[in-house]
């Protein structure tokens, strides 16, 4: 499945709630599954489904990839204050942000392909809604997954991280990989600004 890309207008629009009694019809089953499927692929940690064409609050999120996390040293996990977060799926999420303390740092969406900016973000939010079978969904997410979290309920709203970047730090993906690779993020933060 393809992902939507920036300028598409589903991307800008406010995205519907879904009717419960819809949850178990086979077109929102399918969107779901669409959606994980399309997420690992990609490979991305969240995605809402505006992203997948479709104007409708469901968010799926994963950050579990043991290839990935392999691949990542003990310092830019930290850096990030990544954990790990096993598939949710949220459908009709509202989240709630908790605390003042809030974290800069880059981010990217599949849908602004080649892209990162830094983007402050709350650092712990709730998170609540029903899942796939229609139980209950209420998580307390803090660092990294409360990035992703902020991420896919915007894009329910119309919002694109672009929309809340530091424009300074736009960098490509390609870009920041090689500043990484020497540095740490603040010291790329500070290199970007100074242009
Ligand atoms: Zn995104």
């Amino acid at each position: 499945m393809d992902i939507v890309q920036a300028g598409d207008p589903v991307l800008r629009r406010r995205a519907t709630e879904v009717p419960l009694d819809a949850l178990a019809s086979p077109f929102v089953q399918q969107l779901i599954a669409t959606m994980i499927q399309t997420m690992r692929a990609a490979p991305g940690v969240g995605l809402a489904a505006p992203q997948v064409g479709e104007s409708l609050r469901i968010i799926v999120m994963e950050d579990d990839d043991e290839t990935q996390w392999a691949a990542m040293s003990d310092a830019r996990r930290l850096e990030l204050g990544r954990r790990r977060l096993v598939l949710q799926v949220v459908v009709n999420p509202v989240i709630e942000l908790l605390g003042e303390e809030t974290e800069e740092f880059f981010e990217g969406c599949l849908s602004v392909d080649g892209y990162r900016a830094i983007v402050r973000r709350a650092a712990r939010v709730r998170l609540a809604g029903v899942d796939e079978k229609g139980e209950p969904v209420n998580l307390e997410l803090e660092g990294w997954p409360a990035r992703i979290a902020q991420h896919e309920c915007d894009h329910l709203d119309g919002l694109l991280y672009v929309d809340r970047m530091h424009s300074l730090t736009l960098t490509t993906a390609a870009n920041l990989d090689r500043w990484w690779k020497a540095r740490p993020a603040e010291e790329v933060r500070r290199a970007l600004e100074a242009g």
